[in-house]
């Protein structure tokens, strides 16, 4: 075995439970994920979610620990999803990071779900001092280290990327999630049709978008509303992030979350940094969506810091700014 601190990673804060370990040296020795399935039509249902991840959080672990080759009191410390994101699914995993905790005696980490997202793409991604454009169903945040914060440079001021692309596929009887459904109809079309597009400094908003988009779908074909969608989505985005980029003066950014998968939005950020002779770096795919070895990072992090939290306070958050979260790990 490779290292001598384990540390046990469990994400459980939207549709996803999962669960990894990973040693000191960052060697990733088991990430074991469940995905609910979301009827067509539907959303995340949070009480859905939570049936789900407590029917799956035991075999899940178990399984990990198969995999690594290790049995549970060789762990160093379980590290745990806080927040923010569903209650009734954050609840399950914090309930499963204690119970593991005072089974087997560990140290408990209760991590900010972004900041896992952001500390995985930059080890993954090797990036130094980056600009972190952060992208998903929970988040749409235009982030940058400093002063011991990952301090935010330009967000949404309502609905998240994910979100909207969510709720249009939704709508538009797509399955859920949206993201890759939209993506490949948006390749077959190049007929843009104009769409609200709100950027309000550093800060986008989607929601009057996302109204005028649905209002459009019995008058345009399918593959040209998501052409158009992503083309004016990803452009208000591309604008903010140049803005930030520009103020702070970054020579890399680190595209993460779920909707950094999208090739379309990646080719728009890249021919922005381009210009300004920057840097795009963009996590694996395997690594954008939720999963358990972005907690399990920040956990070892943690743990490096003796920042566990006493097991009576290891709680959840479903709302929690990125912004609040002290990083002693940088500096
Ligand atoms: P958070 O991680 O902030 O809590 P989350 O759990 O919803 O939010 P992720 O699993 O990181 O987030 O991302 C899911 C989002 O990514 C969904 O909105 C999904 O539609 C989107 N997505 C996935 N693939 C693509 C794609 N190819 N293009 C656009 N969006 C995508």
């Amino acid at each position: 075995m490779s290292g001598k601190t384990l540390i046990l990673g469990i994400e459980s804060t939207a549709h996803t439970f999962g669960v990894a370990i990973i040693d000191e040296n960052f060697t990733v020795l088991a990430d074991e994920r469940s995905t609910l399935d979301v009827p067509l039509g539907s959303g995340i249902h949070p009480q859905k979610a939570a049936e789900h991840h407590a029917q799956n959080a035991c075999r899940l672990i178990t399984s990990a620990l198969k995999k690594a080759n290790i049995s549970p009191d060789k762990l160093s410390g379980i590290a745990y999803s806080a927040g923010p994101g569903l209650g009734p699914a954050l609840r399950v995993g914090a309930t499963t990071a204690r119970a593991l905790s005072l089974l087997f005696k560990k140290p408990i980490y209760a991590i900010h779900h972004a900041i896992g997202h952001i500390e995985l793409a930059i080890k993954l991604t090797k990036s130094t001092d980056p600009l972190v454009v952060l992208v998903s169903g929970g988040h749409t945040a235009i982030t940058a280290f400093s002063d011991g914060k990952w301090r935010i440079y330009g967000e949404t001021l309502d609905i998240t990327l994910g979100n909207l692309i969510d709720q249009f596929a939704r709508e538009l009887g797509l399955p859920f999630p949206g993201g890759p459904h939209v993506e490949s109809l948006a390749k077959k079309s190049q007929n843009y049709i104009p769409l609200p597009y709100t950027v309000k400094g550093n800060n986008v908003m989607y929601s009057g978008l996302l109204t005028h988009v649905i209002s459009l779908a019995s008058k345009h074909k399918l593959e040209d509303l998501c052409y158009s969608l992503q083309e004016t989505a990803f452009s208000m985005l591309v604008e903010a992030v140049e803005r930030a980029l520009v103020q702070l003066d970054k020579k890399e950014i680190v595209l993460t979350g779920g909707v950094a998968s999208n090739s379309r939005l990646q080719e728009m950020l890249s021919q922005m940094a381009e210009i300004h002779g920057v840097k795009v770096l963009v996590s694996p795919k395997k690594y954008n969506p939720d999963n358990g070895v972005q907690i399990a990072i920040v956990g070892l992090y943690l743990h490096k810091h003796n920042l566990s939290v006493p097991v009576e306070k290891a709680i959840v958050k479903q709302r929690w700014r990125l912004d609040e979260v002290d990083i002693p790990w940088r500096m």
